[in-house]
C-alpha cells in the first residue's frame, strides 16, 4: 500500500481556498470553525459508509483533533507524490508512474468530462499506510469509535483527505474515495444518494464502463425476490449516512449509470443539476426535474427496472 507522504512534522497542509482555481461555495459554518462536514467510509460489504452514522462514533471529539492532521499524527510520511490535484502520502516508496497513480490522475478528468464539472486545484490528500495496525492505530486516535474500514474520506473547511490501508482492493477504494474527493472540491453540498452513486459508478476500472457487476447481480435478486423497487425520491430523502444500506449504495449507482448512459438529455440533466447545486444546495431536487422532461406520467422506477433487465446477463 503506498502511503505516506509526504508530510513531514514541518509540513503543513496548504490551506484549500488559497489554491481553489474557481472558488467554490461551502457552507457557512464551515468557514468559521474546522468542522468536519463528511467523513466516508468504505466498507468491503457495502460500499462506503459514512463514519458520522457509526453509532458509537462520536463527531465532536474531531473538534479535539488540531487540524491540519501531520506526520506527528502518525500520518504516512516517507514518500510524497504530487499528480495533479492529489498529494499523495505513503509509508513507502511509491513510483510516480504507478499504475493506480496514474490511474488516479486521469480519473480527475474523467469526472469532471462525465459530470460536466469544473476542475479544482484544490489539493485531495491520499494518506497510505503500509501497515494495518498503523493506520487502525491512526483511525482510533483521531476517529475515535468509529468502525473500522479499508479507506475513508474526510472533508473539513481546510482540507480534503483520503485514509488508505495499502492491500488487495485498494484502487477500488482509492477510486471510490478519490471520486469523493474530486466531487466535494467543486460541489461540497452534493446530496448523499448522489455522492455515493458517483463513487460507485466512478470506483470501477474504466473498462467495466460503469457497469457495476456486483450492484447488478444484487439488484436483480432483489428485484426477483419481489423486496425491492426503485424509488428516487426515497434516495432523495436520506438525509444520514446511518440509514445508508446496501440497497441504497446499489440503487445511487443504479440511477447514476442511467443518466448517464442512456440519453444526453438525462445526461445533461444531471450535469445540470450538479451545476445548480454547486450554486445553491437548495436548488430544485433531480426527480423532480426529471419528472418534467421524462413527462408527468412516467413511471420513473419501470424506468429504472427496465435499465437494469438490460445490464441484466441473460442466464446460462
Ligand atoms: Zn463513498
Amino acid at each position: 500500500m503506498p502511503a505516506l507522504a509526504g508530510m513531514t512534522a514541518t509540513a503543513s497542509i496548504p490551506a484549500l481556498n488559497s489554491h481553489r482555481a474557481q472558488p467554490t461555495p461551502r457552507p457557512a459554518s464551515s468557514l468559521m470553525t474546522p468542522l468536519v462536514v463528511c467523513l466516508i467510509l468504505c466498507s468491503a460489504a457495502a460500499g462506503c459508509a459514512h463514519l458520522a452514522a457509526a453509532p458509537d462514533w462520536n463527531a465532536a471529539a474531531l473538534h479535539k483533533v488540531p487540524l491540519p492532521w501531520s506526520a506527528a499524527d502518525g500520518l504516512p510520511s516517507r514518500a510524497e507524490i504530487v499528480a495533479g490535484q492529489l498529494v499523495i502520502h505513503a509509508d513507502f516508496p511509491l513510483a510516480e508512474q504507478h499504475r493506480i497513480v496514474r490511474e488516479l490522475e486521469s480519473l480527475r478528468a474523467d469526472v469532471s468530462q462525465q459530470l460536466g464539472l469544473p476542475i479544482s486545484d484544490e489539493p485531495v490528500h491520499l494518506y497510505l499506510f503500509e501497515n494495518k495496525q498503523r493506520y487502525d492505530d491512526f483511525a482510533a486516535r483521531q476517529f475515535p469509535g468509529f468502525p473500522s474500514r479499508r479507506a475513508f474520506f474526510v472533508e473539513t473547511d481546510t482540507t480534503l483527505s483520503v485514509f488508505a490501508v495499502w492491500q488487495d482492493r485498494i484502487a477500488e477504494d482509492l477510486r471510490h474515495e478519490t471520486t469523493h474527493g474530486y466531487v466535494h472540491a467543486v460541489v461540497p453540498m452534493i446530496p448523499l444518494w448522489l455522492d455515493e452513486g458517483i463513487a460507485e459508478y466512478f470506483e470501477l476500472p474504466r473498462s467495466e464502463h460503469g457497469v457495476h457487476a456486483a450492484h447488478v447481480a444484487y439488484l436483480s435478486g432483489r428485484l426477483l425476490e419481489g423486496t425491492w423497487r426503485p424509488d428516487l425520491d426515497r434516495m432523495e430523502a436520506l438525509a444520514s449516512a446511518g440509514e445508508l444500506s446496501q440497497d441504497h449504495y446499489a440503487e445511487a449507482w443504479c440511477w447514476t449509470h442511467w443518466l448517464l448512459n442512456t440519453t444526453p438529455q438525462r445526461r445533461r440533466l444531471l450535469q445540470d443539476y450538479l451545476t445548480d447545486v454547486r450554486r445553491d444546495g437548495q436548488t430544485a431536487p433531480l426527480s423532480a426535474r426529471l419528472r418534467h422532461t421524462e413527462g408527468l406520467g412516467t413511471d420513473l422506477a419501470a424506468t429504472l427496472r427496465a435499465h437494469l433487465e438490460s445490464l441484466t446477463p441473460p442466464p446460462k
